[in-house]
């Protein structure tokens, strides 16, 4: 336990199973560091391409959400909550309603923002993490979570809202390793990440989660159960799963964020003379090596934040 009074953390997510991928280092970090960590979900994630098996009879739903208890449990998440809403799916038009519930992207962005504010306040949650304004790689219910969380904080006056996000060329690298190693699905399209996420220029925070990568693994793990379905975006875990280790934690060591309120913060990375950023350059000197030599100058740079909580009292 450091000396520092311990915080309340909330990570917002759209599905089960985007916590993994995302923030589930971060999370795992602060619950081991002594913090309170909340874990809310918009939807069930009912409408997940997975084995036909599980899909159609609502059977889906009520294994994700399983899924999302065994993920939490991993991360020392003291407290999951469901906003109520249904999965939207990945196409241009969501399916019809299901009966007693509202898909998300039709969600009242008020009635759905109360519903998340209620908690942050009877949490008293000093940090949100929600997504950036792409939904990171654009799914309806990742860019209505954007929406949602941002609005939820202002509700409830969080001091501090990050979105997770992830450096295009960090995220392509990735794929790149998966690939070499296991056959995506053909649907999966790598060319879409090009715009997707964010821009390395507007990334304020890099939280190692290094030593918290066995909790990441067993997060990624246990949603990663979908892999002898036929089909699937979730099965992106699972390939990533399959990089060899030594790699993996070097692209999946690290976690990322967009203070949004960044200019309050007086965080900013002004380019040099050749239009280059100092963060990039430290995160360059990370990547090389991972030696002491480049974690200095990764640390050195130009005010990037290191962990979630820097500054709060
Ligand atoms: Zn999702």
């Amino acid at each position: 336990m450091d000396e520092r009074m311990p915080h309340t953390l909330l990570a917002f997510h759209a599905h089960p199973d985007d916590e993994a991928l995302l923030t589930s280092g971060t999370m795992a970090r602060a619950a081991a560091e002594g913090h309170r960590v909340v874990l809310v979900v918009a939807t069930d994630g009912g409408e997940g391409l997975a084995a036909t098996e599980y899909a159609g009879d609502g059977g889906l739903a009520v294994r994700r959400m399983g899924e999302l208890e065994a993920s939490a449990r991993a991360l020392g998440v003291a407290r999951v909550e469901h906003l109520g809403y249904a999965d939207s799916g990945l196409g241009p038009h969501a399916p019809p309603d299901p009966p007693g519930a509202t898909r998300f992207v039709r969600a009242n962005t008020d009635e759905a923002a109360a519903r998340l504010a209620a908690i942050l306040t009877e949490e008293d949650a000093d940090v949100l993490l929600t997504y950036d304004p792409n939904g990171g790689y654009g799914h309806p219910d990742h860019v209505k979570a954007h929406e949602v969380g941002m609005r939820a904080a202002e509700l409830a006056g969080t001091r501090r809202v990050l979105q997770a996000t992830v450096p295009r060329d960090t995220i392509r690298r990735a794929i790149d390793l998966a690939a070499k190693v296991y056959r995506f699905p053909p649907e999966f399209d790598r060319n879409s990440f090009n715009r997707a996420f964010s821009a390395r220029r507007d990334i304020t925070h890099r939280i190692s989660v290094r030593r918290h990568i066995v909790a990441k693994r067993a997060s990624m793990r246990a949603h990663a159960s979908q892999a002898s379905a036929d089909g699937g975006a979730d099965r992106t875990l699972a390939a990533f799963l399959r990089i060899p280790r030594p790699l993996y934690d070097l692209v999946f060591g690290r976690e990322w964020y967009v203070d949004a309120t960044a200019e309050a913060h007086g965080i900013t990375h002004p380019p040099d003379e050749n239009g280059d950023c100092a963060l990039d350059r430290g995160d360059r000197a990370l990547d090389g090596e991972g030696t002491r030599k480049g974690r200095a100058a990764g640390r050195k740079h130009s005010g990037i934040r290191t962990d979630v909580f820097e500054g709060l009292t």
